[in-house]
């Protein structure tokens, strides 16, 4: 029989015991194996991420051996007579490199207690975790006037390494969420509210963890935008002054019937969005006035400008709605006694027949019945009816 020289190698937990062996040349059995050394498996390889190779301090270096022994092992027993006692330790290895292979090394050494010499190990790579983990819209007032600013801004919590993070601010209005302007990489959108009604706001941040593309939707907030009496008794006086002097002083020069008055009209138009090139033009507030005149015997009817009202029809985000209404009522210094009326809101159809989404003023005289001849400078009264601030 012709005998052979060779190299076997035998799996084992974490590498392979690697051997001399003999053969028969014809067969290729192993006769005999000498000089075993078991070679533990590098779990980074040769490649140049291997962070035992890298960094210079390699000080702690697991693969060492502790105090200076050989990876290889010892299969000279006989020096290692008093050292025969076994510990065991756990070594966690951070790996960050950008190529998406983030994670942890956890290796399970056992080893030689005195010398350190290792002698078997068992290392699991878990990738690290990378995402948005939740996108949290700061709290909003829960009432605001139709046109003030809000503040968008929302708050990621990550972990990993995020990249290309693209934020999308949107609003739900009218049965649809609506995109707020282009997409951003700012997590913050100041919003000037171009609706009257209920709206809820949320973002929807894009963003990719080792070369995947996700989603997450931040939570949803509700705000309402209304319009109510105060705004519009504090804002428009003079205006509402103003309407009172021109009737008193139009009944005078024609002893006719006259009433004045104005819409109030909340234009959120220019767009949907906000972040736009060119950006929209803010929301405006707009007065448009009316007047009418007759005879002591035809009635005087208030004129309304129709504009999307805040109920009805279904506007988008950016449109014109009517969000107050104010009318003087004619004196009837100059009309017959048999000319009366009771003061305050017409009956229906005419001023309690309108709209009643929105708050409603008629300055008329502050007495119990308004009849032809009287004084025309009796003290007024602004009488308010319909609703106290928008509804939709
Ligand atoms: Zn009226």
């Amino acid at each position: 029989m012709k005998v052979c020289g060779g190299t076997s190698y035998t799996p084992g937990a974490g590498g392979n015991w690697v051997c001399s062996t003999t053969t028969d040349c014809k067969t290729g059995k192993i006769l005999d194996e000498t000089d075993c050394k078991f070679v533990y498996d590098d779990p980074w390889g040769d490649d140049d991420d291997d962070p035992w190779d890298g960094g210079g301090g390699d000080d702690d270096d697991p693969w060492d051996g502790g105090g200076g022994g050989d990876d290889g092992g010892d299969d000279d027993d006989d020096d290692d007579d008093d050292d025969l006692t076994i510990c065991s330790r756990t070594v966690e290895r951070q790996v960050e490199d950008l190529s998406g292979n983030a994670g942890t090394w956890t290796c399970i050494q056992t080893y030689y207690c005195k010398s350190g010499i290792l002698l078997n190990q068992d290392c699991r790579f878990e990738k690290a975790k990378c995402e948005v983990t939740s996108a949290t819209l700061a709290p909003l007032p829960l009432t605001v006037k139709p046109g003030e600013n809000i503040i968008l801004q929302v708050d990621l919590v990550k972990t990993g390494n995020v990249t290309d993070i693209e934020y999308e601010f949107e609003a739900y209005f009218d049965g649809g969420w609506k995109s707020l302007g282009p997409k951003s990489t700012s997590n913050t959108l100041i919003y000037p509210v171009r609706v009257v009604g209920h709206i809820i706001f949320r973002v929807t941040v894009r963003y990719t963890c080792n070369g995947n593309y996700y989603v997450i939707d931040s939570n949803a907030q509700p705000v309402l935008a209304q319009y109510c009496l105060e705004d519009f008794m504090s804002s428009y006086q003079f205006d509402m002054q103003d309407a009172w002097h021109k009737t008193v002083a139009a009944t005078q020069a024609d002893h006719l019937n006259h009433e004045f008055g104005f819409d109030l009209q909340f234009d959120g138009t220019g767009g949907v969005g906000t972040s736009a090139t060119p950006p929209m033009p803010p929301p405006t507030y707009t007065l448009v006035h009316f007047s009418n005149v007759a005879t002591c015997a035809a009635l005087v009817n208030q004129s309304t400008t129709i504009t999307s009202n805040p109920y009805g029809a279904q506007p988008e985000i950016g449109d014109i709605w009517t969000v107050g209404n104010y009318h003087t009522h004619p004196p009837l210094t100059y009309c017959g006694n048999q000319y009366y009326r009771t003061p305050g809101p017409s009956a229906a159809p005419y001023d309690m027949g309108r709209s009643s989404h929105y708050p409603h003023v008629v300055r008329d005289y502050d007495v119990l019945e308004v009849r032809g001849g009287h004084a025309i400078n009796l003290p007024t009264k602004d009488y308010v009816y319909h609703a106290h601030c928008t509804t939709r």
